[in-house]
């Protein structure tokens, strides 16, 4: 897609900070981050929202789900604990879908966000 800034920045067009690539997926560091982590797992392929995937996409959305956690282990922030209450770390995951879901970027993203808290704006 021309003039969509993921696409530039999956074709290496314009800069990021890297995470992690993939034949189909980039991920990278947002440029301004509301947590101490806080990376964008993108599919390379122009996608403009959640509401346009169906069943087709449905595994391409099931990779982007499995690496949060793995990259977020690794940036620091994963989670340690026991599967109760108990433990520390963890993150956030969010797809933010159209104007009423704050969508900025009409590009299919997955925002990751961890590390100690307070985040900005937020407990
Ligand atoms: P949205 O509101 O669309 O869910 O989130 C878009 C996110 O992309 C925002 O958190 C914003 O900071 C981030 N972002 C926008 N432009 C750029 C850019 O050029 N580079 C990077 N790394 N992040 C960007
Ligand atoms: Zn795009």
């Amino acid at each position: 897609m021309d003039n969509c800034i993921f696409c530039k920045i999956a074709a290496k067009q314009i800069p990021s900070k890297s995470v992690y690539e993939d034949d189909d997926l980039i991920a990278f560091h947002d440029i301004n981050p509301a947590s101490p982590v806080h990376f964008l797992i993108v599919p390379k392929q122009h996608i403009a929202t959640l509401s346009d995937c169906d069943e087709k996409h449905a595994a391409l959305l099931g990779r982007m789900m499995v690496l949060a956690p793995r990259l977020a282990e690794q940036l620091g922030c994963g989670y340690q604990g026991d599967g109760t209450g108990n433990g520390s770390g963890g993150f956030k995951t969010q797809f933010n879908t159209g104007p009423d879901g704050g969508q900025e970027v009409y590009h299919l993203h997955l925002h990751v966000m961890g590390g100690p808290r307070p985040w900005r704006g937020q407990r």
